[in-house]
């Protein structure tokens, strides 16, 4: 088991101590800087500002406190209108735009100053740290080229540890990746599930030689039980979950050698976990949506923004030793899909299905809803395994009867060797039948 230490003397250092931080320290310091955050927000960013659901407190005296102010949404980001920025353009470093999940074409609007950018570079140091030994090599399998970058920024951060990161070519065929990885031999890797699921099955089935990977970071998307057992079985590496977003600041939990629960970033953002229909602040514990306040942004803080993805907060001290709280995450906020006949479907239980099929390198789903309900399944894989794919799907106990009373017509086909981009994130794409 790999484990280099865990982050508390980082975040004692962080936050002005000379002495590992004990619950009472964190929470003094998160505190002081929400009050600070808030009283920032209302006096630089019009949005705040501007903002009529205040209330007339703006001092905390505790942390629960900050449940009586009002949620900022994913809306608020698109809309930008009023403005979210606490800076004039000209100081804010980085503008980055995200591309929404949605069909609008719409994005959210995050902009972060240079003191921003360095605490993500000072974050990915030191919890890289914990799970990659210096002077070992590690393969950066997100995209690395745009300055500020997710892959950017986790490559300056291995760089300042002392580890010797490489990018991987992420943008081109499948073959080419795994190609890079095999001459490279890092010790490490780091990216998507769905680019290391890929490139862990096709060298498993491609007939080349077996590859060592000692340590896998899994970042940006859910993990599913079934890829991280592939790329324990395949490369024999022990998987570290991250969870993160751009409005994390990309940085924003990670695994311990424990690997129960992911530690949350507690110097720079204070979690909240809400039932998302009423809005009410839940016990830790309890699963529900996570909310996030950003501690120490400038170029635009976050408060109380609600993220859409799920999971809890555990406050118990982890095995590891440390004290930060850990985050157990339970995926996105997902309607299940409702078909013709009254079934329901969790599409995201049909991606874990198929990945789990061995010899299953990438795929792409699409679900035709309505009277001649149809599962197109694209999959990169030898020609025998289709039969498995369908036969997985078919036989699961929750999918499977669902499939087979909505009468759903399975088709699942070979796919050409590069059809998917190997940074997208694999989901079910829906499309409405006739009326
Ligand atoms: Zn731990």
């Amino acid at each position: 088991m790999i484990g280099f230490g865990t982050l508390d003397a980082w975040v004692g250092r962080t936050i002005g101590l000379k002495h590992l931080p004990t619950r009472y320290d964190i929470e003094a310091y998160q505190l002081r800087r929400l009050n600070e955050t808030i009283a920032y927000a209302r006096s630089q960013s019009p949005f705040y500002r501007m903002r009529s659901d205040w209330p007339d407190l703006l001092e905390l005296s505790d942390l629960g406190d900050i449940a009586r102010l009002p949620f900022t949404t994913a809306h608020d980001l698109v809309r930008s209108d009023p403005s979210l920025i606490a800076l004039p353009l000209r100081d804010a470093a980085r503008l980055v735009n995200i591309p929404t999940s949605g069909t609008s074409g719409q994005q959210k609007r995050l902009f972060f100053t240079e003191a921003d950018i360095e605490a993500t570079v000072d974050y990915f140091e030191n919890g890289m740290a914990t799970i990659v030994r210096p002077g070992s090599c590690v393969a950066v399998a997100f995209p690395a080229q745009r300055p500020d970058s997710v892959g950017d920024l986790l490559m300056r951060g291995l760089n300042r540890l002392g580890a010797f990161p490489v990018a991987l070519p992420v943008d081109g065929a499948l073959d080419t990746l795994v190609g890079a990885l095999r001459e490279l031999q890092p010790a490490a890797i780091a990216g998507m599930p769905v680019t290391l699921g890929a490139a862990a099955r096709r060298m498993e089935t491609d007939g080349g030689s077996p590859l060592r990977i000692e340590t896998a970071l899994v970042s940006a998307d859910s993990v599913s039980p079934s890829l991280k057992a592939a790329l324990a079985v395949i490369w024999g590496a022990e998987v570290f979950e991250h969870w993160g977003m751009t409005e994390t600041g990309y940085g924003g939990a990670l695994a311990c050698e424990a690997h129960d629960g992911l530690h949350i970033r507690e110097t720079d953002l204070y979690l909240e976990v809400i039932d998302a229909g009423s809005g009410r602040v839940l016990p830790s514990g309890y699963e529900g949506e996570i909310v996030l306040t950003t501690l120490c942004r400038r170029g635009l803080p976050l408060i109380r923004y609600r993220t859409g993805d799920i999971g809890g907060i555990v406050e118990t001290r982890c095995h590891c030793g440390s004290v930060l709280r850990r985050l157990r995450l339970g995926g996105r906020i997902a309607e299940p899909t409702l078909l013709e006949r009254g079934g329901s479907l969790q599409t995201e239980l049909i991606d874990d299905i198929i990945f789990s099929v061995d010899g299953v390198v990438d795929f792409a789903v699409e679900l035709k809803t309505g009277k001649e309900a149809r599962l197109a399944v694209d999959v990169v894989a030898a020609p025998q395994v289709l039969e498995d794919v369908r036969s997985a799907l078919l036989h699961h106990p929750i999918v499977g009867p669902v499939l087979q009373s909505e009468k759903i017509n399975i088709a699942v086909e070979l796919a050409a060797k590069s059809a998917f981009s190997l940074c997208r994130k694999r989901r079910v794409r829906m499309t409405p039948g006739e009326e």
